[in-house]
């Protein structure tokens, strides 16, 4: 089943109290499509500058990304740098240069339009939007933003976007803003009044929810002993999420949450290494096994009294 993922490819530098990375491979959708693309083929749309280096072409080539939608301008790549807290959790952005990134319009290979899984990563509403109208038919759209693109003129153009979208992957403050309620509970639901689906509330190490017409579900974060980079969690939560939908076809609401433990799962890898580095070593197998060890968290015999 087609996967498309549209969203930023950058080059971050983050730092940790433990560690540093200087200009590692970063974005949404290079998080995104490294994780779909062990489970599903992935086709990418973003823009890099003169500057990106092979290297990580060939990375994400060699992971069966399809990069025919990858635009090289002239100009700088992307450019993001944050430094995480002692509490490895909140992080301060201390950089970000957009270069040609500024000037992103997305163009959808005809090859692409008849993608039947999409991903809106966090990218202007306007082009989310620009997005869907180059798409023929889609399954499930689903969708990621964050508070730039939550105040003002941009949230109502995201209103409209959100009309079209099955999915939206949103954190606590994302939630509250959106909605303008403070329980996430309420905040779901108001944001599926705006028409979306089903709303995924990520919290970190807390794990994510999901809220749809089945009802809630919870899925934990995997309790690690020490987490090495946060950074791209959401959208490797994504990647999995959407790669296990596209790869089964089957969007029943029980499919849906096994997709969420597999996000769940994925993110946990992620978070062991800086960039996509931890994935070089991940296999299909190691993915099963941590499943596994998923379903052993949350399983318990009925309570008696
Ligand atoms: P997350 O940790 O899920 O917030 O994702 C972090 C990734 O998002 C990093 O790899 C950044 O390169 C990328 N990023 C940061 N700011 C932006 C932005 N304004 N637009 C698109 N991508 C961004």
């Amino acid at each position: 089943m087609s996967l498309i993922v549209v969203g930023s490819v950058a080059l971050d530098t983050v730092e940790t109290p433990a560690d540093r990375r200087d200009e590692v491979l970063g974005g949404s959708a290079s998080y995104f499509a490294t994780v779909a693309s062990m489970i599903t083929p992935v086709r990418l749309v973003a823009v890099v500058g003169e500057d990106f280096s092979d290297e990580h072409l060939r990375f994400l080539r060699e992971r069966d990304v399809d990069l025919a939608g990858l635009q090289r301008l002239s100009g700088r790549t992307f450019r993001w740098s944050g430094r995480y807290l002692d509490n490895m959790v909140d992080r301060e952005t201390l950089d970000t240069q957009l270069n040609v990134f500024e000037k992103f319009s997305p163009q959808i290979p005809a090859a692409y339009r008849d993608s039947e899984y999409v991903f809106l990563a966090n990218i202007d509403p306007c082009l989310q939007l620009e997005v869907l109208n180059q798409v023929d038919n889609p399954r499930l759209v689903a969708l990621d933003t964050m508070n730039f693109w939550l105040t003002g003129e941009s949230v109502s153009v995201l209103k409209k976007v959100l009309v079209h979208t099955d999915v939206i992957f949103l954190n606590d403050e994302e939630a509250r803003m959106l909605s303008g309620k403070h329980s996430l509970v309420k905040a779901a639901a108001a944001v599926r009044l705006m028409g979306v689906k089903r709303v995924i509330i990520k919290r970190g190490d807390s794990g994510a929810m999901l809220f749809d017409d089945a009802g809630p579900f919870w899925v934990p974060a995997y309790p690690l002993e020490d987490v090495v980079d946060p950074t791209g969690a959401g959208d490797c939560f994504a990647g999995g999420f959407m790669a296990y939908l596209a790869f089964t076809g089957d969007l029943s609401d029980s499919n849906v949450r096994r997709a969420m433990v597999f996000g769940s799962v994925t993110a946990s890898f992620a978070v062991e290494g800086f960039s996509v580095e931890r994935f070089d070593s991940v296999h299909r197998g190691d993915l099963l096994l941590r499943c596994g060890e998923f379903g052993r968290l949350v399983r318990f015999e009925d309570v008696k009294l």
